[in-house]
């Protein structure tokens, strides 16, 4: 079975094999000799070497990884979306569509309706996502930014996990990737308050996590959580 294209513009591909179905994005890496790949909630990012030329097509590239990654994929199953339902903070929920002039979605008896005029279920769930990571990280963010002494900077939100949240110091802003939305809705507290300690500190120095474990003592421990999203 080979995987199939939805998109190779914007570096996407889907892999399916039984009922494994997840999204591959992919980034050039100067330093990756070969492919390397990194899985988070059952999203795929690959890093490829930077020499590789777009025009020999990903579908050669994914066979070279395609086991290992499926291996993994089989471990993080509890992540990945189905037809019918999607990982949303830790749980599988059913969703449906509606076709509506306006969009919204709320959650009826445990159902997740979504609603709107496009008919494109994975657009529409990916609203939601950012939606739901807005709505998790705002009271958070305002929260922390007023203990830590700071003007509450503003939030985006990015899709994939090309970083799983980010500080844009020049702007004021943080921004969260939707992969968040298949976590633990707590843990987003964690990556709230490393992003703010990127205001004090550039980098992952000392000072840094002197500041990180002065907001929060048990920070190791948080990381750890993290680190058992990943394969
Ligand atoms: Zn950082």
């Amino acid at each position: 079975m080979s995987p199939q294209t939805r998109s190779s513009r914007r570096r996407e591909y889907w892999l399916r094999e039984g009922d494994i179905n997840a999204r591959l994005h992919f980034r050039k890496s100067s330093g990756a000799k070969r492919v390397l790949a990194t899985i988070i909630c059952g999203e795929v990012w690959l890093s490829i070497p930077s020499k590789w030329s777009e025009s020999k097509g990903y579908a050669g590239l994914v066979g070279e990884f395609r086991a290992e990654v499926v291996k993994a994929l089989e471990r993080q199953r509890e992540y990945i979306d189905r037809d019918d339902a999607i990982c949303l903070w830790g749980n599988l929920v059913p969703y449906r569509i509606v076709a509506a002039p306006r969009k919204s979605y709320s959650f009826v008896d445990g159902v997740l309706v979504i609603s709107g005029p496009s008919g494109d279920a994975e657009k529409m769930i990916d609203e939601v996502r950012r939606k739901e990571v807005v709505a998790a990280a705002a009271p958070l963010v305002e929260k922390w930014a007023n203990i830590m002494g700071m003007r509450v900077p503003s939030i985006k939100t990015q899709g994939s996990f090309r970083a799983v949240a980010q500080y844009n110091r020049r702007d004021h802003v943080v921004k969260f990737s939707t992969i968040l939305t298949r976590m633990d809705r707590d843990m987003i507290e964690f990556f709230v308050l490393h992003e703010l300690c990127h205001y004090f500190h550039f980098n992952h120095s000392a000072a840094f996590y002197n500041t990180f474990a002065k907001y929060m003592p048990d920070h190791r421990e948080w990381r750890k959580r993290f680190i058992s999203y990943c394969k």
